[in-house]
């Protein structure tokens, strides 16, 4: 006798195939093995991804913007400021910008 998938000889009696695992019982090939099929993708997840790159996005760049524009004004009137603080501030927007966007490329690959 041969296994009807896989062409392999077996013995006259068995009920499954040793070779590919097909069922060689009364149904024989009508009842060969269903792979189960793929689990559905989640899509909750999809969102949570997304809910969180825009939550850094805004949340990031807020912070950056905050500190960066803190910096270039006077904390209080008549406070007197010590140098230029704007170079300082801009080289913050810009690896602050940086980073976010990075965090959030990472979290695109991700989905
Ligand atoms: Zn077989």
């Amino acid at each position: 006798m041969y296994c009807p998938n896989c062409a392999a000889e077996y013995a006259f009696g068995l009920k499954y195939c040793k070779r590919c695992g097909t069922n060689l019982g009364e149904g024989g090939p009508t009842s060969e093995f269903v792979p189960p099929a793929p689990a559905p993708r989640v899509t909750g997840a999809a969102w949570v991804l997304a809910l969180a790159t825009v939550a850094i996005t805004l949340g990031g760049l807020g912070i950056v913007f905050t500190h960066a524009f803190d910096l270039m004004r006077a904390r209080f009137p008549g406070d007197v400021m010590t140098g230029n603080a704007t170079p300082v501030a801009i080289v913050m927007l810009v690896f602050g910008s940086l980073t976010v966007f990075g965090v959030v490329a990472m979290l695109m690959r991700l989905s």
